[in-house]
C-alpha cells in the first residue's frame, strides 16, 4: 500500500538533532526550556521601554531579536524574507508565508546558532537577555475558536452538568467547538478582573447580579493559524498541518457560575469572554515533531469520518505534550511558598488532534486566516490528578482541594495566580519547553 504524500506531518531533521549545541551558554544546560531545537517565537521589546514590540525567537535565557537580526543580513533567500517578515510588531506575516519559508528560516536560525557559526558575532549583538524583556500578545488575531477535544474534561462536566447522560451523542464524531472572543485575549503576566454578571444561586427561581463566585481556569493550548484558505474551500486532512504555525499555552477563565445559568441554549458566552491568557513564545509544530504519537481510539468507539482521518492523523497526529498547573494564593505569596501543582497531564490524551481541528473547521468553507487562534479545549487526562479545571477537580465545588500552608480552595479567590507550564522530554530527544503562562485574579470592578 502506498501512503498518500503528506507534507502536513513534520520529519526530524537536522534541527532535531540531540547533539546540537549552540554559542548560547545557557541554552546547553540540562533541562533549559530552549535549546537549540526548539526556536520558539515570540514579540517582545526591553521591559519599560517605549520600544516597538518585534519577533524574537528564544535560546538559552536569550531572546534573539529578529528585527535587528534582519538589519544585520545574515540571512538570504527564503530564510531571510521570512526573517524580515518576523520583524514587525506582530507574528501574522511570518505566519502567512507557510511551512516552506518557517522550515528556512528555522534551519538557518539553527545553523547560526549552533556553536562554530560563522553568524555568532553578527548575531551576538541582537540578543536581548529573557529577564529584562516583556511580551505582547504574538499575533493579531482576528478569530478564536474554542474547541472541546478532551473526552475526559466532557465526560466530568457532562456528570456535573447532565449527569443522566455525561457525554452529548454527538461527542464522538464531531470535534465540538464554538466561536469565543479575540479582543479579550492577554499576554501571560496580566491581571483580569473577576467578571460580574448572573447566576442562579442553588434552589432559588430569580437570578442574582453581582460577581463571580465560582471562578475556575481551563488548562489548553492555544493553535496558531499559520496560512488561511480562501472561503469556500476546505482544508482537507492532509494538508492541516502545513496551515498550523505552532503551539501556546492557553488558560481560558471560566466563571461557572455564569455558565450554568446563561449556556443553553447557544453555548457560554460572558462566562469566557472576558479573559483568556496566552503564554508568549509559540512552539512550532516542527519543533514538537520528535513528540509525536499515534491517535488512536478506544475499542468500541467509533472510527473518525472519513473527512477526519488519514494514515499520517492514525500514525502520529497526536502530542506528547507535558502540562502542569500551579495555584499560589496570596497567603502563599506572603509565606514565601511556591505555587502548588494542582494537576499534571499530558496532551497525548486528547480525543480529537490539530488536524482534525483544521479539518473540521474548515469543511464547510469557513476561512480562517493567518493568526487565528484554536482552543484545544480543557486538556484533562484520564485519571483524577489530570483533572485540567477546578471544576473537576472539586467535584463541582464539594471537594475543596488542600494547599501548602493550610488553605484550601474550591474556585479562585481574588489575588491567586495561576501557572500553566507545558514541556516536552523523553529519551533520545532534547526536552523543550513552553515556558509559563500565568494570570492573577484581580478583584470584581463593583460598582
Ligand atoms: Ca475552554
Amino acid at each position: 500500500m502506498t501512503l498518500p504524500s503528506e507534507s502536513t506531518m513534520a520529519t526530524l531533521n537536522e534541527t532535531h538533532d540531540p547533539a546540537l549545541r549552540s554559542w548560547v551558554d545557557a541554552a546547553n544546560a540540562p533541562g533549559s526550556d530552549f535549546p537549540v531545537q526548539n526556536l520558539p517565537f515570540a514579540v517582545f521589546r526591553r521591559r519599560g521601554t517605549g520600544e516597538s514590540f518585534r519577533g524574537g525567537v528564544a535560546i538559552g535565557d536569550q531572546v534573539l531579536d529578529l528585527a535587528a537580526a534582519a538589519r544585520s543580513g545574515v540571512f538570504v533567500g527564503a530564510a531571510g524574507a521570512a526573517l524580515e517578515a518576523a520583524a514587525g510588531d506582530k507574528l501574522n506575516a511570518l505566519m502567512a508565508l507557510g511551512p516552506a519559508s518557517w522550515s528556512a528560516l528555522r534551519l538557518a536560525l539553527s545553523r547560526a546558532l549552533r556553536a562554530g557559526a560563522p553568524q555568532e558575532t553578527a548575531l551576538r549583538s541582537c540578543l536581548v537577555p529573557q529577564a529584562q524583556a516583556e511580551y505582547d500578545v504574538p499575533a493579531r488575531i482576528g478569530d478564536y475558536t474554542d474547541f472541546y477535544t478532551s473526552v475526559h474534561h466532557a465526560s466530568n462536566i457532562g456528570r456535573l452538568f447532565r449527569p443522566d447522560s455525561p457525554l452529548t451523542p454527538n461527542y464522538k464524531w464531531v470535534p465540538i467547538g464554538y466561536h469565543g472572543r479575540s479582543s479579550s485575549i492577554v499576554i501571560s503576566g496580566e491581571s483580569f478582573r473577576r467578571p460580574m454578571g448572573q447566576a442562579l444561586p442553588p434552589g432559588a427561581s430569580e437570578p442574582v447580579f453581582g460577581a463571580s463566585r465560582r471562578l475556575d481556569i481551563e488548562l489548553e493550548l492555544g493553535i496558531f493559524i499559520g496560512s488561511g484558505n480562501p472561503r469556500g474551500e476546505a482544508i482537507p486532512m492532509a494538508e492541516a498541518e502545513s496551515h498550523v504555525f505552532g503551539l501556546c499555552l492557553l488558560n481560558d477563565w471560566s466563571a461557572r457560575d455564569l455558565q450554568a445559568w446563561e449556556y443553553q441554549p447557544l453555548g457560554p458566552f460572558l462566562a469566557k469572554n472576558f479573559a483568556t491568557t496566552v503564554s508568549p513564545w509559540v512552539v512550532t509544530l516542527e519543533a514538537l515533531a520528535p513528540y509525536r504519537v499515534p491517535f488512536e481510539r478506544p475499542a468500541g468507539d467509533p472510527q473518525p469520518l472519513p473527512y477526519l482521518d488519514s494514515p499520517a492523523n492514525r500514525g502520529e497526529g497526536a502530542l506528547d505534550i507535558q502540562l502542569q498547573v500551579e495555584l499560589q494564593t496570596v497567603g502563599m505569596r506572603a509565606a514565601g511558598l511556591p505555587g502548588a501543582a494542582i494537576c499534571r497531564t499530558s496532551y497525548r490524551h486528547a480525543y480529537w488532534t490539530i488536524a482534525q481541528m483544521v479539518a473540521h473547521h474548515t469543511v464547510n468553507g469557513c476561512n480562517l486566516q493567518p493568526g487565528d487562534l484554536f482552543g484545544s479545549g480543557t486538556l484533562s487526562g484520564p485519571t483524577e490528578g489530570e483533572a485540567a479545571a477546578l471544576i473537576e477537580m472539586t467535584q463541582g465545588g464539594k471537594k475543596p482541594i488542600a494547599l501548602p500552608g493550610g488553605e484550601s480552595r474550591t474556585w479562585l479567590e481574588d489575588g491567586d495566580t495561576v501557572t500553566l507550564r507545558g514541556w516536552c522530554e523523553k529519551a533520545g530527544a532534547t526536552r523543550i519547553g513552553f515556558v509559563t503562562c500565568a494570570g492573577t485574579v484581580a478583584p470584581a470592578a463593583l460598582s
